[in-house]
């Protein structure tokens, strides 16, 4: 299971991954957006880092949710209200578990996206987040009911996550920055949905 010492790794290795991607992470944004999106996650993601509870006094759900509260206090951009909402309700959804397991973590990765759809209103197909994170939710769920252990179902939705990225290539934009530029914002990935998939891997990384 995922306990606080978890959440709080994960927190700090997407930090570490994001940290090391900000320059790639500001190249797809400069191509299609305002390329600053590889700034914003730096800066939130060290918030998040910076606002962790002391080790051993808070539970994985607290845990998440001030790393999203300081992301979405901390973050620029369309993109901070947007992950840091997508941790508080993961946090939330984890309650007051002390250790979290492979069924409560499908069930905050459904409640992230929730969470981020209802603040942007975006679908799959508009080149967002969703694109990563609704693969990457629907992909955990398959492979917790044919019986995969959490490590299993993390890595089913990294995987998903990845594919779903690499499928807002050919995308037109509908949500953000990216759509006022219409048909030309297509034969880009979109830089929200590669970060997705960075802040995924930190989860693999850490459970791993
Ligand atoms: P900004 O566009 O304000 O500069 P960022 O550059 O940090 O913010 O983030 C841009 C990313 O945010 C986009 O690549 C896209 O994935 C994501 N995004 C923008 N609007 C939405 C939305 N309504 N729903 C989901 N994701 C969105
Ligand atoms: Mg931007
Ligand atoms: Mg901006």
């Amino acid at each position: 299971g995922l306990d606080s010492a978890a959440a709080a790794g994960w927190i700090r290795r997407a930090a570490e991954l994001v940290s090391a991607d900000v320059e790639r992470l500001t190249r797809l944004d400069a191509a299609i957006g305002d390329g600053d999106h590889g700034h914003n996650l730096d800066r939130g993601f060290t918030a998040a880092v910076a606002a962790l509870p002391e080790p051993g006094t808070a539970t994985p759900g607290r845990t998440l949710i001030a790393a999203g509260r300081a992301i979405v206090s901390k973050t620029g951009g369309a993109s901070g209200p947007l992950y840091g909402t997508a941790l508080r309700r993961a946090g939330k959804a984890f309650g007051d578990a002390g250790e979290v397991d492979a069924g409560t973590l499908g069930a905050a990765l459904r409640a992230a996206l929730d969470g981020v759809q209802e603040l942007g209103q975006a679908a799959e197909g508009d080149k967002t987040i969703v694109d990563a994170l609704a693969p990457a939710a629907a992909a955990y769920g398959t492979a917790l009911e044919g019986g995969g252990d959490l490590v299993t179902c993390v890595q089913a939705a990294v995987a998903a996550a990845e594919k779903g990225a690499e499928a807002t290539v050919p995308m037109q934009a509908r949500k953000g920055r990216a759509s006022y530029l219409g048909a030309r914002s297509a034969g880009h990935l979109d830089p929200g949905a590669a970060s997705t998939v960075v802040i995924l891997r930190a989860l693999a990384d850490t459970v791993n």
